[in-house]
């Protein structure tokens, strides 16, 4: 666990980038505040788990848009030039059904 010194969150990586300021309570209010050009990316993972997850409820945890039934199946991060996806294996199972891996 590594705590901002800037804003006191707490992250699981130590100096994870993030918005210092206060953390987003919604999807649609972190994605807008992601560069405008992830926008559409974030958007597109959004609707993508919600395809493959119908029945999941969307939150924020950890300061990340966070696909979630019962425990955190899926998160999202936006960073300077590349999207983080953390899936559990729950979630890994749900795609892999419907990419056909
Ligand atoms: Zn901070």
């Amino acid at each position: 666990m590594w705590k901002c010194p800037k804003c006191g969150r707490t992250f699981k990586n130590t100096n994870q980038e993030h918005y210092c300021g206060e953390a987003p309570k919604t999807l649609k209010e972190y994605i807008e505040r992601q560069p405008e050009q992830a926008q559409p990316y974030l958007w597109q993972i959004n609707s993508t788990i919600k395809s493959a997850i119908p029945d999941a409820v969307e939150k924020i945890s950890w300061s990340m848009p966070t696909c979630w039934k019962k425990h955190n199946l899926i998160q999202f991060t936006a960073f300077k030039k590349h999207i983080g996806l953390y899936p559990d294996p729950e979630a890994v199972e749900a795609f892999t059904g419907n990419i056909g891996i």
